[in-house]
């Protein structure tokens, strides 16, 4: 058999190898064929670090060995040697995953160095400044990254240095000081080690590959993973590519740069770079970069060419591109390039732009925008009419955009909690670091007083879609005294801030926000996602104004209205608790008769904002703990409405407790116990149907659905009452009306007899709610206490609430499909619980051939996305 490999030069990969050599390896790979200036390295294969995990977190004997080869290729390569004490070849060792996680797994440079090399270094160029300064950089992040030393210790030594020598920049630190700093840096490291720091680069290097490998798993990585919907098991492949430097002095320098702005989608170069810096000054933020346009004119040979191989890299790629690029000593060579991230608005307006200059087709331009993002842009920007009227206190740069007001959080610890705890919060940081992602995720917006545009703050924000303000140097942040000053103002904890990541304002008030609409590129981009699905969207509404939203949002249709969710005002809810309460018939129909022309007037609202789009009604379904009171006052008055006694009424609500009642008297056995329950929705939604006919001209065809089903003959107990309702009503108004009844699938047994189910249903919806915490077992209230520590010990990599489990529930789904076919051909099929709304479950959703999905509102332009991508990947 021949032997795997496990370790590819960058110019034996290419384009396709990008599940095993991850992104940035085959692109490396690919530049490399394309003859751009690459400094050349290996990738050690995503496979690797599977086999690492996989054998124990430890790297096989046989891939060290073919590293230690591959070494060798590249020391031939490169005409340097690694360890040489007179020439020696440094490398950068960076981790790669199949799609890329900014910041969130590590990255070593300037690795080989040692004692001697930086001697060797220090001679060859003719700068042992430059020398000194990659040894101390390359060992403070070894010891951080690979052996877990703080960071912060060699930043110490490092103020101090600069502080005993009277100099305010790094660069301003001589050769001599520099040494020195080494030095102390390998004191500091053998106290912390207890062993001195590794001075043999293949050590080093080994050392380096396995802190990458263990990276894919940290924490941070883990939750990047479960928000973009990563599998764990792709695991990340490792770059190891030459060194080649920016920090040599002043006719080398280092920059990041996109091909066209990933704020707005502007078609203009967007960028920065710093002349005698290395990338990780750039990223980090610490000294301010200067714009791309700069270059032109402090050498213009170099921006020529460096344009030149931006066009063609994007050309190639027909993508805008995220490239990072050094220039030694006057040479340009470009790192790497991938597909750069960019917030909502630049994706739709690249994604437009790209067919209409004819490098992408329609169908391919499609797949260029994450639904997720669109999400972003429905969210709310500040009332405009408003903001004549109130003046910025301060004003950073517009990172991320879309508008944000909460309290102050000075740590995402405490973001994260306060958010849990139902409060709106903005991150104020100096500065974000990958360790701040969860309460990244959970504020509503993050403004830092440091970095620019590519500062890790900005790039994860617009990867979020969170709106983000960097760079504000005007606020003096106290992190530790949780203040912020302010325009002369000193805010806190308490303090509401306000904050628009598209002008980079910062407002030290609450302000109002606005939903916005869809026109434009995002009208423009929408309307050829509606032309390609053959997916229809429909959304979960209740009210009118929240159907009128999702019609506005290009819903084609109601696919499930909760008729509880109608009963929780306050003007209502007695009513309701009149008619659960109940102890006869008699009791329970008073009550319903209150009910009524509540509802009928609900249903015309709702047929009207759809005017002739379908809608899907549910009947009755509460779990009845959300409904019984408990509050003492509302006790006596229903007591006092029902003409009982406090304790009577007492006793029943007593008796009306459930020990499980997500799995109690609720949904049809409701109707079954109560079939005057069913009668009544069923006269509500006749009704108002048959009067938005005469007075609108509307065709209402109501579909009413019959919920928690598990039993045809449940199904056909609560359908015999509608029809017969239905009848009735019908001939009291002298009109004949076109209805249809049909019912959820979200009990396992409904899906397993799913045959003798369609005799009776006319329409299957898939309650994948319910369906998944019947068929997993957990009840969807309690489920949230434990599932974390399913995430940490990686039972589960996702909630199963949010994100199908197509091979448990889907599989229950696709034989509810076969089986209700059998009996009815044309039976029409639906989803209406959460994951209609999640981008994968909906290609799942298509694969099966649902009719439709149906969604919140806010989600219905992600599902319209989704579900043309779904037709694009799988045409059906
Ligand atoms: C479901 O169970 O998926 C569903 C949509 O119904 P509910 O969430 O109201 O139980
Ligand atoms: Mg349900």
């Amino acid at each position: 058999m021949e032997k795997k490999q496990y370790v590819y030069l960058f110019s034996e990969g290419n384009a396709s190898m990008k599940n095993l050599l991850g992104g940035k390896g085959a692109n490396l790979a690919d530049m490399t064929t394309l003859g751009i200036p690459v400094p050349q390295g290996f990738t050690v294969t995503t496979e690797a670090c599977n086999k690492y995990y996989a054998d124990g977190k430890m790297i096989a004997p046989q891939i060290i060995e073919e590293i230690h080869e591959k070494m060798k290729e590249l020391e031939e390569q490169t005409g340097k040697e690694f360890g040489s004490l007179t020439n020696p070849l440094l490398v950068s060792v960076r981790s790669g995953a199949r799609v890329s996680m900014p910041g969130m797994m590590d990255t070593i440079l300037n690795l080989g160095l040692n004692d001697e090399a930086v001697e060797a270094m220090a001679k060859l160029t003719n700068n042992p400044r430059f020398a000194y300064d990659s040894y101390r950089r390359f060992i403070q992040m070894f010891a951080d990254v690979v052996m877990d030393v703080e960071k912060r210790l060699f930043e110490e030594l490092l103020d101090e240095m600069k502080e005993s020598k009277g100099v305010h920049f790094d660069t301003d630190l001589t050769a001599d000081d520099l040494k020195e700093l080494v030095g102390q840096f390998k004191v500091l490291y053998k106290k912390e080690k207890g062993e001195e720091f590794p001075s043999d680069p293949k050590t080093q290097l080994i050392e380096a590959i396995t802190a990458v490998f263990r990276s894919w798993d940290n924490p941070r990585a883990i939750v990047y993973r479960r928000l973009n919907d990563i599998p764990g098991e792709w695991g990340t492949a490792v770059n190891v590519q030459q060194m080649v430097f920016g920090n040599k002095g002043e006719t080398s320098g280092t920059g990041v740069a996109f091909s066209r702005n990933p704020a707005t989608g502007e078609n203009l170069i967007y960028g920065e770079y710093l002349m005698n810096a290395q990338g990780e000054d750039v990223v980090a933020g610490i000294r301010t970069p200067q714009p791309i346009s700069q270059l032109e004119e402090q050498n213009p040979v170099i921006y020529k060419q460096f344009m030149d191989i931006v066009n063609k890299l994007e050309k190639h790629y027909k993508d805008m591109q995220d490239m990072e690029f050094t220039i030694e000593d006057g040479v340009l060579y470009f790192l790497q390039t991938r597909n750069g991230k960019r917030t909502a608005q630049a994706a739709l307006k690249i994604a437009v732009d790209l067919v209409e200059e004819e490098m992408l087709s329609k169908e391919k331009a499609i797949l260029k925008v994450d639904p997720k993002q669109l999400d972003t842009l429905l969210h709310p920007t500040f009332d405009e009419e408003k903001m004549k009227k109130v003046n910025p206190v301060a004003k950073g740069l517009p990172a991320s955009p879309g508008a944000a007001c909460g309290k102050i959080s000075f740590t995402a610890e405490e973001a994260k909690v306060r958010h849990e705890n139902g409060e709106k919060v903005v991150l104020v940081r100096l500065e974000t670091s990958p360790e701040d992602i969860e309460g990244m995720i959970a504020a509503e917006g993050i403004l830092t007083v440091r970095g620019g545009m590519t500062s890790h703050a900005a790039v994860v924000a617009r990867g979020m879609g969170t709106c983000c303000v960097a760079g504000c140097g005007e606020l003096k942040v106290n992190e530790e005294a949780k203040t912020l000053e302010i325009a002369g103002r000193v805010l806190t904890t308490e303090d509401f801030i306000s904050i628009d990541g598209t002008t980079g304002n910062i407002y030290a008030e609450a302000l109002n926000t606005v939903t916005p609409e869809i026109t434009g590129y995002f009208a423009t981009f929408m309307n050829w996602a509606d032309e390609i699905r053959s997916l229809k969207v429909r959304t979960n509404a209740d009210t009118p104004r929240d159907a009128k939203q999702a019609v506005e949002f290009g819903a084609e249709g109601i696919g499930l209205c909760r008729t509880e969710h109608m009963f929780f005002a306050e003007d209502r809810i007695a009513a309701v608790r009149e008619m659960i309460v109940a102890k006869n018939e008699d009791q329970r129909r008073k009550a319903l008769e209150k009910l009524l022309p509540m509802q009928r007037e609900d249903f015309i609202g709702i047929y009207e904002a759809l005017e002739d789009r379908p809608a899907t009604i549910r009947f009755l379904d509460p779990p009845l703990h959300e409904f019984l009171p408990t509050d003492e006052a509302d006790i006596i008055a229903l007591a006092s409405e029902m003409d009982l006694s406090v304790e009577e009424l007492n006793g029943t609500i007593e008796s009306l407790h459930e020990f499980n009642p997500m799995m109690g008297h609720r949904g049809c056995r409701l109707a079954v116990s109560y079939p005057e329950i069913a009668e009544m929705q069923t006269r509500a939604i006749i009704e108002a149907a048959i009067e938005v006919k005469q007075n609108k001209g509307f065709n209402v065809v109501p579909e009413i659905m019959i919920p928690l089903v598990g039993e045809i003959k449940e199904l056909k107990y609560v359908k015999d009452v509608v029809v017969e309702t239905a009848k009735k009503v019908m001939e009291e108004k002298g009109v004949e009306l076109e209805y249809k009844v049909g019912t959820m699938i979200e009990i396992p047994r409904a899906a397993l007899t799913a045959d003798e189910i369609a005799k009776e249903a006319e329409f299957f919806s898939f309650g994948t709610n319910d369906l998944t915490q019947m068929t997993f077992g957990f009840s969807r209230d309690d489920a949230g206490k434990f599932l974390a520590d399913y995430y940490d010990k990686k039972v589960y990599e996702q909630d199963p609430f949010a994100k199908l489990d197509q091979t448990g529930v889907g599989a229950l789904m696709k034989i509810a499909c076969e089986k209700g076919k059998t009996t009815r051909e044309n039976i029409k099929l639906g989803i209406c619980g959460e994951h209609g709304g999640d981008p994968a479950s909906v290609e799942f959703c298509h694969s099966l051939g649902l009719n439709y999905v149906s969604c919140s509102p806010f989600r219905v332009p992600v599902a319209r996305l989704a579900a043309a991508q779904a037709q694009v990947k799988n045409k059906r």
